[in-house]
């Protein structure tokens, strides 16, 4: 590959972070300068911010025709700012990364050789420790990367971020997949080409703060297995099979013991008990096919993943 005019894109989702986004461009600025080789094109997609974000980016675009901005009607989430930012990406080699400064631009010569010096096809990145994060997150995280990758054919690894560099040809794999239900890590790992890891230690945020609570990182661990998973619904079936056995054996042993010693009422405690066990598996086999269905319900109805209100594209300037 001809790397002397390279491009290489960054694209940066960013919801509500204008205090980081000039900290993040100057950091990348001065990685830029040191990679001389290579063009830069730096793609900011505002992700509905109700702060300063979007004014920030339009002065910064204004001042640096490198910068490009898209900004979404309302806020769709990270995934889609990650999508808009890979469609609308057009070099050689693309890198996303969070603008908080946790993933840092420092990584990315190393990144880079990577890909043109080892030849890999993407260079990713994972967290040295989990240290500085709530215990209760990192058992969590861990209890999921096990589920997931004992239940999914695609793999994905411990402590992964969303900090990657990628060529052009992953690039267009991944946009193929056109499903509404994005989850990044997944479709990353699913779309194969080989991954070097490489690993640097937690950064904190350099201001503002996390979007994800532990509730909706519960969330959309279970959105990760229902996108790339359809063994839950096997584990339903499995308790389906094994109450029916059992009620079979359980009838056997009541007629028997009903023959040999009559049948004096009793056990009614013992029966609701079995009424609501039952009762609760059928109400969860129920709730994993309602995941199943709804996330085909929000496919079928094809709705764009995002929709964009302004950007300094389009401008006939
Ligand atoms: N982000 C986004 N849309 C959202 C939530 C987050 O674009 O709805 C961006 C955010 O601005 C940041 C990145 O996604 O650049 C990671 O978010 P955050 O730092 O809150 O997540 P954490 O690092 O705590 O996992
Ligand atoms: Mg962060």
């Amino acid at each position: 590959m001809d790397t002397k005019n390279a491009k290489m894109s960054i694209v940066v989702p960013c919801y509500n972070e204008a205090e980081s986004i000039p900290l993040l461009l100057s950091r990348i600025t001065a990685v830029a300068a040191d990679m001389s080789a290579v063009v830069f094109e730096l793609i900011f997609v505002d992700d509905g911010s109700n702060d300063d974000s979007l004014a920030v980016l339009r002065s910064m675009a204004r001042e640096n025709p490198r910068v490009k901005y898209l900004s979404f009607s309302r806020n769709f989430g990270k995934e889609a700012a990650l999508l808009a930012g890979l469609e609308i990406s057009t070099g050689d080699f693309v890198a996303v990364m969070d603008a908080d400064l946790q993933h840092p631009p420092e990584l990315l010569p190393q990144m880079y050789a990577g890909i043109v010096e080892e030849g890999f096809d993407c260079v990713a990145t994972k967290r040295v420790s989990r240290k500085g994060e709530p215990p209760i997150r990192s058992f969590f995280s861990k209890r999921f990367y096990r589920l997931i990758n004992k239940i999914s054919e695609s793999q994905i690894v411990d402590g992964a971020t969303d900090y990657r560099l990628m060529t052009r040809q992953m690039v267009d794999a991944v946009l193929t997949l056109k499903e509404y239900n994005r989850f990044s890590k997944g479709l990353f790992s699913w779309v194969g080409f080989s991954t070097k890891w490489i690993a640097f230690p937690n950064a904190p945020r350099v201001a503002g703060h996390t979007k994800w609570n532990f509730w909706q990182l519960f969330l959309y661990s279970l959105d990760g297995i229902v996108a790339f998973s359809v063994r839950p619904l096997a584990i339903s079936s499995f308790f389906g099979i094994l109450f029916c056995l059992l009620a079979i054996f359980g009838a056997i042993f009541i007629v028997v013991r009903w023959l040999i010693f009559g049948d004096p009422v009793q056990g009614w405690a013992s029966t609701v008990c079995i009424i609501l066990f039952v009762g609760g598996i059928q109400l969860f086999s129920a709730g994993i096919l309602g995941q199943y269905v709804a996330k085909s319900y929000l496919e079928t109805k094809g709705r764009p993943v995002y929709i964009v209100k302004e950007d300094n594209m389009t401008d006939t300037e």
